[in-house]
């Protein structure tokens, strides 16, 4: 493991100052990913810069009907949340579908966005990976890919985003608050994450020195309708095959509208807007769910050990699409 600086800033403008004075900073909430990135060697951070004194960890409701999560609240506190819990089930199933009670308990809302690929490959130094090593290439290609994308990939890079949270938060379509160089601002959830493309060494659209500053979900939380279904390898303790997050909106027997997102399956959740807009206007039947999840794994492609994903992800599509319909919850 390599040294590094550790500052621990009381403000948010010292906390920006201390990550952008000095190249190759990480910012460290729980610390659930990035300390194990530092012991592996994948990460190599100069400074470390502690959140922990950063007065970001409060879940608030705002007049006008949107909530705030500040990024240092943990993943525990915002599943078990009681606006969360009633406004926002299907962030709080989401999050219970993750990692441990431990973990939960450590990790944070900031930390969930940013943390990186289970790609085995990607944690062994011994082998070439182009999002660990730039230009070394990617042995899943022609390895083992069980695990790894079938949307979105690239020649590059074809590991998947290993989130539930940020499954969940696309479909509620969250809105990140960010604060940097240049001042905050806020991105919405579908720009955050980005695909590998010919620079898989970045997850995200965010500059050096950025810091997440909260997480705003929309009025609209879906409670009577939705459903996150995930499929994994255990019953516990394990990342998505495929995960779907499903959210409806019904009004006498018709969809009003529909959101759906998908995880394990690229490099960020993976949203198809023509795929939601089939679902408006429309009664919830099987065949139209099945037509919708055509539409979503219209480009999907396998590779020698994962082609599976591609049915279990048309079935998982279906099926939580189905539950979310079915399912009426008195908030
Ligand atoms: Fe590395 Fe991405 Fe290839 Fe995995 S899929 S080995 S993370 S380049």
């Amino acid at each position: 493991m390599n040294r590094f600086a550790y500052a621990r800033p009381t403000t948010i403008a010292e906390a920006i100052q201390a990550a952008t004075h000095s190249e190759g900073a990480a910012y460290l909430g729980g610390g659930t990913n990035l300390v194990d990135l530092i012991k592996e060697n994948v990460a190599r951070p100069h400074t470390l810069v502690g959140v922990e004194r950063l007065p970001l960890d409060r879940v608030e409701e705002q007049t006008d009907g949107r909530v705030h999560i500040g990024a240092r609240v943990t993943n525990a506190d915002v599943a078990y949340h009681p606006v969360i819990e009633r406004r926002y089930p299907l962030l709080a199933k989401a999050i219970l579908a993750g990692a441990s009670a431990q973990l939960r308990n450590m990790a944070t809302t900031g930390g969930n966005l940013l943390q990186r690929t289970r790609c085995y490959y990607f944690y062994d130094e011994s082998v070439p990976c182009n999002k660990r090593a730039p230009g070394t290439g990617c042995p899943a290609l022609h390895g083992y890919n069980r695990i790894h994308a079938i949307l979105g990939a690239s020649d590059h890079c074809i590991a998947v985003h290993p989130s539930d949270m940020c499954v969940a938060l696309a479909a509620l379509e969250a809105v990140v608050h960010v604060e940097g160089r240049a001042g905050p601002r806020t991105v919405p959830f579908a720009d955050f994450h980005r695909l590998p493309g010919d620079d898989p060494t970045r997850d995200t659209t965010l500059q050096p020195g950025d810091l997440i500053i909260r997480v705003e979900l929309p009025a609209a939380g879906f409670p009577s309708h939705h459903a996150y279904l995930k499929i994994r390898d255990r019953a516990s303790y394990s990342f998505a095959l495929v995960s779907v997050a499903a959210a409806l909106e019904l009004d006498r027997g018709l969809i009003v509208r529909g959101r759906l997102a998908l995880g394990g399956v690229a490099h960020r959740p993976w949203r198809v807007p023509a795929a939601e807009a089939m679902l408006g206007g429309q009664r919830p039947t099987g065949e139209l769910f099945d037509a919708v999840a055509a539409e979503v794994l219209r480009s999907a492609r396998g590779f020698e050990h994962n082609t599976f994903k591609i049915e279990l992800a048309r079935r998982a599509i279906t099926r939580a699409l189905t539950t979310a319909a079915d399912r009426t919850i008195t908030p």
